[in-house]
């Protein structure tokens, strides 16, 4: 039967960041296995498992191939990590609900007393709301495709007060979905998204847009591997939990420099990228590496629209990576598809300089409109998307020197 397996067991693998959490707590032999549907009973019949980890769709079908599970996995009826017991024999784990009281105790989410609304009613969902009334809340309603709660009778629940989304809408590489709209419901306070990959859902953003507290996936990702390995090893490593987090936040999140043309955003990017030893994309050379002609020509000689949309490409493509530095061209916040999947795939920097010192040359839309109308039209969604701003200047420059 060969040597055990360790790994990630689903069917579209992709998007998982499983590999680097496991081999951080020392299970390098952990692997990414796809199945199809047709393969799911040989893989069970044919291999030695040390440790798996189950994702969608399988976590509720593999209990078929199993010896037994724990009880809160029963109860959930979903598992989603299988360890076998002394005697070989397979047993099913849900350490997915462990993971997600983590994540909304470490967020200070109380969800006691309080209306929640479950997006989904796969075995993430089963997690969730077994967690959830383990919690105390008041009313749980799971929003389902087929349901009598569904999509289109959401407004029955507009006092919904706490939203979790345990569907995989909205997640990489259709990133751009989401499947409310957050204007409808004025009485939430939180919203969860299970999905860590983007790290920041269109979801989340429009929570955030309303003020509302929106958390991802990611450390929930964390937590339930933590707990599979201690499963795996036998050992208690709670206490690594928040430090893996980190670790993987900082290794996966893209950054991206925006701002005024001129401002220094290329070289504020490849010196952090140097610094962090970091891959450092620039969007106007991936143009010019393209097409064979700078930004400027393909302006003069094609006018704005069709270098915008060859520079939308190549920001999509820059955002496909994970743990990347970008350096964005100065109008590309003009289109809002740019905003938006830039929020949505990283951490947003600003590089802010006073406007006397940026240059115009070789910048044929600053000499066209003028730096301070450019600035007016673009300086608030710049700062509007900011994470953070770094503000620069030569005199400031000077004074450090
Ligand atoms: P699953 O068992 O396949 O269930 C997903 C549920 O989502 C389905 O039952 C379905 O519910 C709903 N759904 C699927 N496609 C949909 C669509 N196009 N539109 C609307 N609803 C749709 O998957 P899962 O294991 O529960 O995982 C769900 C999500 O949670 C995934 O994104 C996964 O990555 C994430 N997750 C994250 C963590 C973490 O640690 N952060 C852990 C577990 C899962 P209805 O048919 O009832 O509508």
């Amino acid at each position: 039967m060969g040597e055990l397996r360790f790994g990630l067991l689903g069917e579209k693998l992709s998007h998982s960041f499983s590999m680097p959490i496991h081999t951080k707590l020392g299970t390098d032999n952990y692997k990414l296995i796809e199945v199809s549907r047709d393969e799911l009973a040989s893989f069970f019949a044919k291999n030695r498992i040390g440790g798996l980890n189950v994702t969608i769709p399988y976590k509720k079908e593999v209990m078929k191939y199993l010896f037994g599970a724990s009880s809160e996995a029963y109860e959930i009826g979903a598992v989603n990590t299988i360890v076998p017991d002394a005697n070989g024999r397979l047993i099913g784990y849900n350490t997915d609900a462990f993971g997600f009281s983590y994540l909304l105790k470490k967020n200070e989410i109380d969800v006691e007393g309080k209306k929640v609304l479950v997006l989904g009613s796969g075995g993430a969902a089963n997690a969730v709301v077994y967690v959830l009334e383990k919690l105390g809340a008041a009313e749980i309603v799971i929003i389902s495709r087929k349901g009598d709660n569904n999509y289109n009778n959401l407004y029955l629940h507009e006092d919904a007060q706490i939203i979790i989304n345990a569907t995989p809408v909205g997640m990489y590489p259709m990133d751009d979905e989401s499947l409310i709209d957050m204007y409808n419901f004025p009485n939430a306070e939180a919203v969860v998204d299970l999905i860590y990959n983007p790290l920041r859902t269109g979801l989340m953003l429009d929570a955030m847009k309303y003020g509302v507290k929106a958390v991802g996936g990611l450390l929930m990702l964390v937590a339930q591997a933590v707990k599979t390995e201690e499963l795996i090893q036998n050992k208690n490593l709670e206490n690594r939990i928040d430090e893996i987090y980190e670790e993987l936040l900082h290794e996966m999140q893209n950054i991206a420099f925006v701002g005024m043309p001129g401002s220094g955003k290329t070289t504020a990017g490849r010196k952090m990228a140097k610094e962090l030893g970091k891959e450092f994309f620039d969007t106007d050379e991936m143009v010019k590496e393209r097409t064979g002609r700078s930004p400027e020509e393909i302006i003069e000689n094609d006018g704005e629209e069709r270098f915008r949309e060859i520079e939308s490409d190549c920001l999509r493509r820059a955002l496909n990576n994970n743990g990347v530095i970008i350096s964005t061209g100065g109008g590309i916040v003009t289109r809002q598809e740019n905003v938006d999947i830039l929020r949505r795939r990283a951490r947003i920097i600003y590089v802010e300089r006073p406007i006397e010192e940026l240059s115009t040359n070789n910048r044929p839309i600053s000499k066209a409109k003028g730096v301070e109308n450019l600035f007016r039209e673009r300086g608030p969604i710049y700062e509007g998307m900011a994470d953070e701003i770094l503000r620069v200047s030569a005199t400031l420059e000077r004074e450090k020197r």
